[in-house]
């Protein structure tokens, strides 16, 4: 049976709100030294989940506490309130960002009930999402995609990768408005985020 015919017999159906759905990835804590960290994302005693590709290398010196790793929203644009246009860029990701973004606009997830779309060119976006650490080839293609978009706009980093440069990578150099850690981070967690962007939570 198709999603259309299945949504008419049974009504809409999707996720809870993220705040009740998002549990993963975890905080840490720290509760002993560790020193092997891939991503050095424990320095001097203290854990930044940006960094974090949650292997759980350091357990048990560091543990999941069950409570939801928060993402970092230096913005807020009443402007997005009604609707925010994201258009998705992988500088060179492994995959896993991308299928967790994907969901985001399935029926389970359902975005859009939130006002949160996408769309197909840079040029009627008012978010850029980036994933990955950065390639070479596709420096070019960020840029011309990052010019091509109108004021206001916002870039949002998905992901460990994006975020610190992962295991082995470098970070994009842009100037991001939202931080999303995880590896990969959650549907939930990605709405949230973007909700808190537009002033929604
Ligand atoms: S889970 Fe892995 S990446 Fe994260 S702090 Fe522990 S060892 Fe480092
Ligand atoms: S953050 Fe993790 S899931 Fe996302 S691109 Fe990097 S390695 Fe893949």
């Amino acid at each position: 049976m198709s999603w259309f015919l299945r949504g008419v017999r049974r009504g809409v159906r999707t996720e809870k709100e993220p705040e009740n759905n998002a549990t993963w990835p975890s905080q840490l804590e720290v509760k002993g030294e560790f020193s092997g960290c891939p991503t050095r994302a424990i320095r001097e005693g203290k854990w930044e989940p940006g960094k974090c590709v949650f292997c759980r290398r350091c357990e048990p010196n560091l543990v999941p506490t069950g409570n939801t790793v928060q993402p970092e929203v230096k913005t807020t644009n009443s402007l997005f309130r009604k609707s925010l246009h994201v258009f998705p860029v992988d500088v060179g990701s492994c995959g896993g960002c991308n299928v967790e973004l994907k969901l985001l606009f399935s029926p389970q997830y359902d975005a859009t009930r939130f006002g949160i779309f996408l769309v197909n060119t840079p040029r009627h976006a008012d978010a850029l999402l980036l994933m990955g650490v950065m390639v070479e080839g596709m420096e070019g293609p960020l840029r011309e995609a990052l010019d091509a978009m109108p004021e206001p706009k916002v870039v949002v980093l998905i992901g460990a990768c994006a975020a610190s440069g992962g295991v082995l990578g470098r970070p994009p150099e842009v100037n991001a408005h939202v931080v999303v850690p995880g590896c990969p981070p959650t549907p939930a967690s990605i709405i949230q985020a973007l909700r808190r962007l537009k002033g929604d939570v």
